[in-house]
């Protein structure tokens, strides 16, 4: 049919995890291997899904620390979040349940439609470099009520699945589907 539906996603996580090369991935079909954005940038992606079309708005941030990171603004209109850490370092998964958690607190409600995603899987070269092992990302994933998945940007890996989630967590707490 002629089923139109607009839908914003905000890309949040620590600098340099991965976010702009997961986005330029999914929107451009290529890898960039350095890309330094100092702003935010939103990218718009037709994404089909369930045999309905989606008009996505997808919002690039580029915070610093967890103060820019997120702000007031991440939670007017924007429909879904994709959380993003990199699976080579502890301290940007903590820093997804710090926004997470700001996330809660400023939309008011514990229902966030959200994907958590352990991007750069083809980075650590030994068990030893893996800092974020999958099961500990996909227990805090259940406990808030999120899908998780594992990427890599680089090798093309998981890259749209993270969206087609995001519109799925999005459309469970929409079910009958009242935003045009
Ligand atoms: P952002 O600050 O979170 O937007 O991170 P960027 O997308 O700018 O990526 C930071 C650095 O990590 C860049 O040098 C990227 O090339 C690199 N990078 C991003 N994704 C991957 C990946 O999947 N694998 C590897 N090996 N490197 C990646």
């Amino acid at each position: 049919g002629d089923i139109l539906k607009k839908r914003k996603i905000a890309v949040l996580g620590s600098r340099s995890v991965g976010k702009s090369s997961l986005v330029i991935q999914f929107v451009e079909d290529h890898f960039v291997d350095a890309y330094y954005p100092t702003i935010e940038s939103t990218f718009s992606k037709g994404i089909n899904y369930k045999g309905v079309e989606y008009d996505c708005d997808i919002i690039d941030t580029a915070g610093q620390d967890e103060y820019s990171i997120i702000n007031s603004k991440h939670a007017i209109g924007i429909h879904g979040y994709v959380l993003v850490y990199s699976v080579a370092s502890r301290n940007s998964f903590d820093m997804v349940q710090i926004i997470y958690d700001k996330i809660v607190s400023y939309c008011g409600t514990q229902s966030i439609p959200c994907v958590i995603v352990g991007a750069k899987t083809d980075l650590p070269k030994s068990p030893t470099l893996r800092q974020v092992p999958e099961p500990v990302a996909k227990e805090f994933a259940e406990s808030i009520g999120a899908s998780s998945i594992e990427t890599s940007a680089k090798q093309n890996v998981n890259v749209g699945k993270v969206f087609e989630l995001c519109l799925s967590e999005i459309e469970k707490r929409s079910p009958r589907n009242q935003e045009p």
